[in-house]
């Protein structure tokens, strides 16, 4: 199969194919069938949340050739509509405003506006981005939208809102696009696997879901990169490859160790996950997020919807989860992440690394060295001064507690 970039080869086309904004959807299509589409309109949302897809189909349904007048149902094959999908449209102009910030810009976008469309109802000036346009270049656009020849209309995108002078969102329609849930986005990569015929595992497409991190386009881009490994099998070896996975078999046995503070069982294990092939900063990737699973199971309870485990390692992790406290795994994160930064930049990783497994194994003792200190801080008066004669009993030290 000759390969296409996902995000574009399944971009929705018509209002009933946009997923998770379904309510802007229909009060477009409430606005054509009513002849109440407004002049301007501003789409405000984080990336990869549809709004370009969408300026593109308000635009279609505005100009398709096959209908008389807009329709909320554009055909798809005529000129315009084909045209419009693929952002080459002589009456529908895309300005990516982060490269076009300057008042000349906008002063050739009013004078051409005055034109009539070529073939097309209306000219449609999609402006992205549009936050990146400076002052002078956001006056000139406030002249044109404060009248609008009649054949004009204004799609406005940008995912820092508030950076869009009040003046202008006035005078725009505004909508705002929500991050996509997981379902949503985990649905909508089901369905194209199907298309593509490509076979995947059901956890693995929840897991590349919830990673898009409510951007379908971070997901289909995730989703091409595990593609291009493996263009016939969605499997979770190939996503290990590419993303930690949140619960890991070698990272389970090191911290099976450390749970016994068995120290020479650690390193035997850290050995045995090196001999495996993966680097010392992969493997402390893979560390950090399974104990992160572990914190969030002991914290928010083993059936939380915060990590990406299957139902069936739900109860031997969650029980595993419990042998430690939530500050004994915010110590080992931190720990963790050190060590991950540290390796980079030093030729000696595998003793950080062997020096680290140590400090986790002995983790127990050294939050308990903590709370020790904070008792003996409440018993002991400050270091110099004499012994306290009773009442004020002040503390030793106040940094313990950020350790
Ligand atoms: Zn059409």
């Amino acid at each position: 199969m000759s390969y296409r970039v996902l995000a574009r080869a399944y971009r929705s086309n018509t209002f009933d194919e946009v997923v998770g904004q379904e309510a802007i959807a229909t009060t477009l299509k409430n606005a054509i069938s009513g002849d109440r589409v407004h002049h301007g309109y501003l789409f405000t949302g984080t990336r990869g949340v549809g709004k370009t897809s969408m300026a593109r189909i308000l635009a279609k349904a505005l100009n398709c050739l096959s209908a008389d007048e807009a329709t909320t149902a554009p055909c798809l094959t005529c000129d315009s509509c084909r045209a419009v999908a693929v952002g080459e449209d002589i009456d529908v102009v895309e300005i990516d405003a982060a490269s076009n910030t300057g008042v000349d810009n906008i002063r050739e976008l009013r004078s051409n506006a005055t034109l009539r469309p070529a073939r097309s109802r209306y000219k449609v000036y999609i402006i992205d981005e549009v936050h990146m346009l400076s002052s002078g270049a956001f006056n000139a656009l406030l002249k044109t939208l404060e009248e609008p020849p009649p054949h004009v209309k204004f799609i406005l995108a940008t995912t820092e809102s508030q950076k869009v002078p009040a003046t202008v969102q006035s005078r725009c329609q505004r909508f705002d696009f929500h991050a996509i849930s997981t379902d949503d986005i985990a649905g909508h990569l089901d369905a194209i696997l199907k298309m593509e015929g490509v076979k995947a595992e059901q956890a693995v497409v929840r897991r590349i879901a919830r990673l898009g991190n409510g951007s379908m386009r971070d997901a289909l881009s995730l989703l091409d990169k595990v593609l291009s490994y493996d263009p016939d099998h969605v499997t979770t070896e190939v996503v290990d490859e590419l993303i930690p996975p949140a619960h890991d078999a070698l990272a389970g046995a090191l911290m099976t160790c450390v749970a016994e503070q068995d120290a020479a069982g650690s390193l035997a294990a850290l050995d045995a996950a090196l001999q495996s092939g993966r680097t010392v900063e992969r493997f402390c990737e893979h560390l950090i997020e399974h104990v992160r699973t572990l914190m969030l199971m002991k914290v928010c309870g083993q059936d939380t919807e915060l990590v990406d485990v299957a139902k069936s390692m739900r109860s031997d992790l969650g029980a595993t989860a419990e042998q430690f406290d939530a500050p004994t795994y915010v110590y080992m994160v931190t720990l963790l992440e050190e060590l991950k930064r540290n390796v980079k930049f030093s030729g000696a990783a595998r003793s950080l690394a062997d020096a680290a497994v140590v400090r986790l194994s002995m983790s127990r003792q050294f939050t308990d060295i903590d709370r020790i200190l904070e008792r003996l801080d409440e018993e002991v008066a400050p270091a110099g001064s004499a012994p306290s004669t009773g009442g004020a009993k002040k503390k030793l030290t106040p940094t313990h507690a950020a350790r």
